[in-house]
């Protein structure tokens, strides 16, 4: 039987440079697939309907809802966020490990349903240089900064459900941290189990009869 793979959530404040680090990780190894999530905010320039996010009407969001289509969804500074299910099972059965790039309202509910996965958290080097980053993406008025430092704050608060805590400081040492943290996830126990089990029928096998 083909070894599922690992679910892993990434979350961390605004700015910290998530979508940097599982863009490269991406690239350099192909045993991963990144879940593209459904919003109701407006794209960004430069952001694609399929490939950033699938950007949907409120209305297209709420029926969605209804058809218990998400595997999670919330709310995050007056807009909806969602993970749409069917990828995430079909990739994670596949064996390919699958993340998401999701807040941590999100991040918790997705391990209520599914307690294996991996929930880590990207930090900043300090709170300075996550307003530097924010401020110089360009791409948010003040208001929106402002609203998103204020909600980093909040967000800080549900830390301690998160398995790991990883530094954003060096991208390359940050993605080879990363990947190191999933695959070291494939060698639990609880996901060998059934390879322990074999062995061992294999080996009862060979010595009965003795
Ligand atoms: P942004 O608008 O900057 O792309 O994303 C805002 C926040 O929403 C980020 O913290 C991002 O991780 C989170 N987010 C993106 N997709 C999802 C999702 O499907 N579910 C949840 N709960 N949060 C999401």
């Amino acid at each position: 039987m083909k070894e599922k793979g690992v679910l892993t959530v990434l979350s961390g404040f605004s700015g910290t440079g998530k979508g940097t680090v599982v863009k490269e990780l991406l690239r350099r190894y192909d045993r991963y697939a990144l879940s593209v999530s459904a919003t109701t905010r407006a794209p960004r320039e430069g952001e694609v309907h399929g490939r950033e996010y699938y950007f949907l009407t409120a209305g297209e969001f709420e029926k969605m809802i209804g058809e218990g289509a998400f595997y999670e969804y919330a709310r995050y500074v007056d807009h909806y966020y969602g993970t749409p299910r069917t990828f995430v099972e079909e990739q994670l059965d596949q064996g390919k490990d699958v993340i998401l790039e999701i807040e941590i309202q999100g991040a918790l509910e997705i391990k209520r349903q599914s307690p294996d996965c991996l929930l880590i958290f990207l930090i900043p080097p300090s709170a300075g240089e996550l307003k530097e980053r924010l401020a110089g993406r360009g791409t948010e008025d003040q208001d929106v900064i402002m609203a998103r430092l204020r909600r980093a704050v909040d967000e800080a608060e549900g830390v301690e459900a998160y398995d790991y805590i990883l530094e954003n400081n060096d991208l390359q040492e940050c993605v080879e941290g990363l990947h190191g943290l999933i695959q070291s996830a494939h060698s639990r126990a609880k996901a060998r189990l059934g390879q322990v089990k074999s062995i061992q029928e294999e080996l009862k096998a060979m010595v009965k009869g003795d």
